[in-house]
């Protein structure tokens, strides 16, 4: 059974969280996704910067 993630350093950017996580093999992963209904975006990234910029950019399909 997975482990349930465990977010840290949570943000919000519009509807859409950042968070990072530790992947479990000694490494940590950034995580942004939407938090809009019906909208199922959600990426990981290596690096924070590039998971905030992305969900600064985002925009969810209509
Ligand atoms: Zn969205």
């Amino acid at each position: 059974m997975p482990r349930p993630r465990r977010f840290y350093d949570v943000i919000r950017i519009g509807p859409v969280q950042v968070g990072s996580y530790y992947d479990g093999r000694g490494r940590t992963k950034h995580t942004a996704a939407c938090t809009a209904p019906r909208c199922d975006w959600s990426v990981d990234y290596d690096g924070r910067p590039a998971a905030e910029l992305a969900a600064r950019t985002h925009r969810c399909n209509p």
